[in-house]
């Protein structure tokens, strides 16, 4: 959970630059979770669980570059190992209203970490009745975990795979980050 601290550190990285709120060069709009949770299931009607699956990568994966590379933020976790850079992520991403994730497991060499997300802002919208994981969305926090490992000089091609999910009816979610298994 956040403390006190935390949320004040965070509110006090954000600026408001043109009358829009920023952090760094990245700039917020605050909106209900349902403009994102109702998008979802409208894709989900027209394309499928896949199609919505890879779309929402696609999109997860651009805004991780963007908070990452372009926002300057690699130089908020320069110098910090690889575990902490996940566990400050990890306090953000709660912090931006993603739900509160813990790293369940980590390992370094060989690489494996388990992530869970007790409160994904995703899990009562399907009510526990989802044939399949339905949070799209993080996995494009595989993009950070690449550029952490890059950070630290370890050279990894990662899959993730969200192994539990509150959509489907499992008490939390969880996600497997693993090395991407050879072709
Ligand atoms: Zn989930």
């Amino acid at each position: 959970m956040l403390s006190e601290n935390e949320v004040n550190m965070f509110f006090s990285m954000l600026q408001i630059k043109n009358n829009n709120i920023h952090m760094g060069v990245t700039r917020y709009m605050i909106t209900e979770i349902t403009l994102l949770t109702d998008l979802q299931q409208e894709i989900e009607a027209v394309v499928g669980s896949d199609g919505a699956a890879a779309l929402f990568y696609h999109a997860s994966t651009e805004a991780a570059k963007d908070s990452t590379e372009e926002a300057g933020v690699d130089l908020m976790f320069k110098g910090m190992p690889f575990k902490e850079q996940l566990g400050f992520l990890l306090k953000i991403t709660q912090f931006h209203g993603w739900g509160v994730g813990e790293i369940k497991e980590f390992s370094e060499n060989p690489f494996r970490c388990v992530l869970v997300n007790k409160q994904t802002y995703i899990g009562d919208v399907y009510e526990g009745k989802a044939d399949g994981p339905r949070c799209y969305y993080t996995s494009g926090l595989l993009d950070i975990f690449e550029f952490f490992a890059k950070m630290n000089e370890i050279d990894l091609k990662l899959q993730m795979t969200e192994t539990k999910c509150k959509a489907k009816g499992d008490s939390y979610c969880e996600w497997i980050i693993e090395p991407e298994a050879p072709i």
